[in-house]
């Protein structure tokens, strides 16, 4: 049976998107299967609603090379007859999707954001024209490869146990040799996840003052993040806390915009928020357009007195 096979190599977010193969396969005829290559417990996936596990053993997949695992991935999607491959759209998924993709002659989209079916027809939608507007896409080739956003799906706890398949592949060793790795340090924060972000851009003068946004962003039990500038011109936060289309997208409860003219690269990263708050000094700033709360003033002032209030 030809089948939905899933993989990411973030386990949360492969059986987020078996929740949504589950919710397609039953609509498009297809089985549900995962690739759990690299997976330090593959045994955790069977219940995630793939009736096929596919795992392997071979040492080559002990580090993420994406070269080696769209071989590998190539591989398992021939042994379970894939139809549509859904990745997990992180950085290293989208790179994997292109790559596998060209092995398996398929047609790609990246970065999907919703997937539905239609006359018979599987729908993407995705950020289009740098985040200007949304584009909906389809595959026309045989086999589809789409790289899916966090957020699509939603894990499910299937009461049927899949079954485990290891199989034996044949790769090629990596032309890319990991000499060391390193933690990220503490400023390593999950953007995409939080349920408020406090975001500043470059109305924030100087670097001491992001202690007073970090105030803030205490007092809410949030996360600091920025736009791209504070961090790669600036430097004075790191790279993983920039919003939008090169950095991260998050959908938190509530996302304050501090200094920041409301670029739409920006915006994209914050536009599902549901609650949306600015402090900005031009009343005709772009930001404005989005916002459902706002302040017109200088952020050097409204912050230290919104964080007073929120302390009581
Ligand atoms: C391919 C591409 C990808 C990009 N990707 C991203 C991305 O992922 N994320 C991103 O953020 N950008 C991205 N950009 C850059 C983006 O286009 C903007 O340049 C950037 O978002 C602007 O950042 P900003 O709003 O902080 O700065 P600015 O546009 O300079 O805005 C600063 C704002 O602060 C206000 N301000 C100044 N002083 C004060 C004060 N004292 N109090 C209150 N308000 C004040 C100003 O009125 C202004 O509105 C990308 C650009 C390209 C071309």
């Amino acid at each position: 049976m030809a089948t939905i096979l899933v993989f990411s190599e973030r386990d949360e977010l492969a059986w987020e998107l078996l929740g949504k193969a589950g919710e397609l396969g039953r609509e498009m005829g297809l089985g549900v299967a995962a690739a759990a290559l690299g997976a330090a417990d593959p045994q955790a996936y069977v219940t995630r609603g793939a009736a096929a596990v596919y795992t392997s053993r071979n040492d080559e997949l002990q580090t993420f090379e994406a070269s080696v695992y769209a071989q590998a991935l190539s591989q398992v999607a021939q042994q379970a007859e894939a139809a549509v491959i859904l990745i997990g759209s992180t950085r290293r998924g989208k790179e994997l999707a292109g790559r596998l993709a060209q092995k398996l002659n398929a047609g790609c989209i990246t970065d999907a954001d919703t997937l539905e079916l239609k006359d018979g027809q599987l729908l993407c939608t995705r950020n289009s024209l740098g985040g200007a507007t949304v584009a909906t896409q389809s595959i026309t080739t045989g086999i589809q490869v789409i790289s899916v956003n966090p957020g699509v799906g939603e894990p499910v706890n299937s009461g049927e146990a899949g079954q485990v398949i290891e199989v034996e592949l044949s790769l090629k060793p990596a032309r890319v040799k990991v000499v060391e790795k390193s933690d990220k340090g503490q400023g390593s924060v999950d953007i995409e996840g939080a349920e408020v972000l406090v975001c500043v851009g470059k109305g924030l003068a100087r670097q001491e003052d992001l202690k007073m946004i970090e105030e803030l962003a205490e007092a809410l039990g949030g996360l600091v993040a920025c736009s791209k500038p504070i961090a790669t011109d600036e430097k004075w936060l790191p790279e993983e806390r920039i919003v939008g289309l090169s950095g991260k997208i998050g959908k938190p409860t509530l996302a304050i915009c501090l200094g920041i003219s409301g670029q739409v690269q920006f915006t994209v990263g914050i536009r599902d928020a549901k609650t949306i708050v600015a402090v900005n000094n031009d009343q005709n700033a772009f930001i404005w357009q989005m916002t459902d709360y706002g302040i017109v003033g200088d952020l050097n002032e409204v912050v230290p007195r919104l964080t007073a209030a929120l302390k009581g």
